[in-house]
């Protein structure tokens, strides 16, 4: 919970300084290929308990009204048409996070037969939370870390 608490400080400071900052951030998860672990990571993360609502991120369930595509697992074959399409549908300006290990190419998981290209030769991926699982504190940390400075600043 010291990550949370350190970033509820920088919260609180930021906002003290309301021009410049994004309000929230609505997440649009996409499951590209997982074992469902780093699924069952972002909803402790979602929960009452970590509380990102209180931090203004939030998770949608539309592409076309989300910042950040949050992405986990490899890419399959099956899910790479699917995974584009959200992203096209996305407003800019848009964000790609690779959440897990998998979701950031390391080979963790699928047959390399039943997938696509990583995601990274896929879309711009700019945020990168690692982990196989990543921890709740560790999709807490790089959600807020896009929230402070991953998106255009508004005047
Ligand atoms: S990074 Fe680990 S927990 Fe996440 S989808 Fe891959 S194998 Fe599963």
């Amino acid at each position: 919970m010291h990550v949370l608490l350190r970033q509820l400080n920088r919260v609180r400071r930021d906002a003290r300084l309301p021009r410049g900052r994004p309000a929230s951030l609505a997440v649009r998860h996409v499951d590209a290929g997982s074992c469902n672990g780093c699924e069952h990571e972002l909803q402790a993360a979602a929960s009452p308990f970590y509380d990102l609502q209180r931090f203004g991120i939030g998770i949608v369930a539309s592409p076309r009204h989300a910042d950040i595509l949050l992405v986990t697992g490899p890419v399959t074959t099956r899910m790479r048409e699917a995974l584009l399409a959200a992203y096209a549908a996305m407003p800019e300006p848009r964000l790609v996070a690779a959440l897990g290990d998998c979701a950031m190419g390391c080979n963790v998981l699928g047959d390399p037969a039943a997938l696509a290209e990583p995601l990274e030769e896929l879309l711009p991926v700019a945020v990168r939370i690692p982990g196989c699982p990543p921890t709740p504190d560790a999709i807490a940390e790089g959600l807020l870390g896009a929230l402070d400075g991953g998106l255009p600043r508004v005047a």
